[in-house]
């Protein structure tokens, strides 16, 4: 059985990115008929955010990617936050150690300030503390037997690390990349036991996957230079039959494509980068999210899907259910993705325009509410009909349709001064004049009244119109006029045109 998890540290909202990482893993465990697993990496307790789990999960829940475990839901192989898996960790660095992959070290900081200096010194690029450097440090290989044995007894500070051999090829096939080789030269004696007896993300997230019987890790590139290390993990504690495939996605890019998209980025261009509004618990930051500006689950998810993968076809809009059926890690580029977000507001539009008039009408009809305006229903859904082509996110049907409750008390200079002529105001007179003897005031029979006065004065519809739609909207653009007008009513409207040519 497929199982996959999504590891995020709790550490504060999650990013975009982040986001994307927990979609692939849900549409990969969906399209397999296995699990998604959420596990919450604690071990760094100095990072940890208050509020931050609490925000992923309910990030999580908008996008509509549920869990089968989770820190919430239970399940066999709880608990799913490590803080709370603390003592499993270290019989396992303690295997390492009597296996001869990992040995205690009692360096203090100081100590290791000093060698960096001293390696710096030295034109070492990155000091390292490796197999040629750990023989000049205070650690178990180095240190007689009794000695660690005191300081092991007495209390010492120390930690575990693993002993990366000196030159060794390590190997891992990626399922987007193909085979990933780093020579171990490159790889440094990672902690896995922290002095505080807290296991390393590296150590946690190894043991951790193993035991949760995890068979893919899905993860974001930067975690690629980690991987070499992960499969000496797996080595070592003899658990490569059962290695967990990887896959590493790739990067998001900054819109110009200059670079890794940041946090930065969004508030800097002007766009969320975070799912939900979020607010820094540590400085009171506010950071817009997607939910507050506008965005449909389902719209940024499908866009999101989009930042990596394609279906290979010319299709665009995917529910999720369809997207978990078209899911594959084969179809996931290798290079990195350009942030667009005028993508997402394109996607958006595609599905508030595909919701039912009266389901768009609930967004119109909150808005009339708040500003107590009295609207029936069936006007509402109306007005929802003739606006959707011209909305982005559902705020805009108030922004955009309040001409429609609210008279204009000002006309755009720029059309005004080209189409607002005698000739045009002669023909409102006639207009307004004429439109009380309308039998029934709707969009055709206003239309054929207009027709006839302009047949009258010898005039064509073009001349008029502009500055007519000026008149009973004050905009400079929107739906069929007619319609408009039947919405607004007979006598608002004889009312807003004697207001425009008083
Ligand atoms: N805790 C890591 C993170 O914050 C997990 C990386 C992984 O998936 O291995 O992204």
């Amino acid at each position: 059985e497929v199982r996959v998890r999504f590891a995020p540290s709790p550490t504060g909202p999650l990013h975009i990115g982040g986001v994307r990482t927990a979609l692939y893993n849900y549409l990969f465990a969906k399209k397999m008929g296995g699990k998604m697993i959420l596990r919450i990496e604690d071990t760094d307790q100095n990072r940890f955010v208050p509020g931050a789990e609490d925000y992923i999960i309910e990030a999580l829940n908008w996008c509509g990617i549920t869990l089968d475990e989770s820190p919430v839901t239970g399940g066999p192989y709880a608990p799913y936050r490590q803080s709370e898996r603390k003592p499993m960790y270290m019989q396992y660095a303690l295997q390492l150690v009597e296996s001869g992959h990992a040995y205690y070290a009692f360096d203090t900081a100081e100590e290791l300030d000093e060698m960096r200096e001293r390696l710096k010194a030295a034109k070492v690029a990155t000091p390292q503390y490796n197999a040629i450097t750990r023989a000049t440090m205070k650690n178990s290989l180095t240190l007689p037997e009794d000695e660690v044995k005191r300081r092991l007894e007495s209390g010492d500070p120390y930690v575990i690390r693993l002993k990366v051999p000196r030159k060794e090829e390590v190997r891992l096939k990626d399922m987007i990349r193909g085979w990933v080789m780093v020579h171990s030269s490159a790889i440094d004696d990672k902690v896995l036991m922290k002095s505080d007896g807290m296991p390393t993300y590296h150590l946690a997230n190894i043991v951790d996957d193993h035991l949760m019987e995890i068979t893919h890790v899905i993860r974001g590139e930067e975690w690629l230079p980690s991987a070499p290390l992960h499969v000496l993990l797996y080595r070592y504690l003899g658990w490569e039959d059962t290695m967990p495939e990887f896959a590493h996605l790739p990067l998001l890019l900054k819109p110009d494509g200059n670079g890794k998209l940041s946090k930065r980025d969004g508030d800097k261009l002007g766009f969320p980068v975070f799912p939900l509004r979020w607010t820094d618990p540590f400085s009171g930051e506010l950071s817009s999210g997607y939910r507050e500006a506008g965005y449909l689950p389902e719209a940024f998810v499908n866009f999101l899907a989009f930042l990596g993968w394609n279906p290979g076809t010319q299709q665009e809009i995917f529910s999720l259910q369809e997207l978990a059926q078209e899911f594959s890690v084969e179809r996931i580029g290798k290079s990195g993705t350009r942030f667009d977000i005028q993508k997402a507001r394109w996607f958006n539009e595609q599905y508030l325009r595909a919701k039912p008039d009266a389901e768009l009408a609930t967004y119109l009809l909150a808005a009339l509410e708040e500003h107590q305006i009295t609207c029936t229903p069936e006007k509402a859904e109306k007005i929802a009909g003739l606006m959707k082509e011209r909305v982005s996110f559902p705020q805009d049907f108030w922004q955009e349709a309040a001409y429609f409750f609210v008279a204009p008390t000002e006309y755009s200079e720029k059309v005004a001064s080209k189409k607002w002529n005698v000739q045009a105001v002669e023909v409102f007179q006639d207009f307004k004049n004429e439109i009380p003897a309308l039998a029934d005031f709707n969009a055709d029979a206003v239309k054929e009244l207009l027709l006839q006065i302009l047949e009258r004065r010898g005039m064509k519809i073009g001349q008029v119109m502009q500055a007519l739609r000026l008149a009973a909207t004050g905009a400079e653009a929107g739906p069929d006029l007619m319609q408009i007008i039947e919405v607004i009513g007979k006598e608002e409207t004889i009312s807003r045109i004697e207001t425009a040519i008083a």
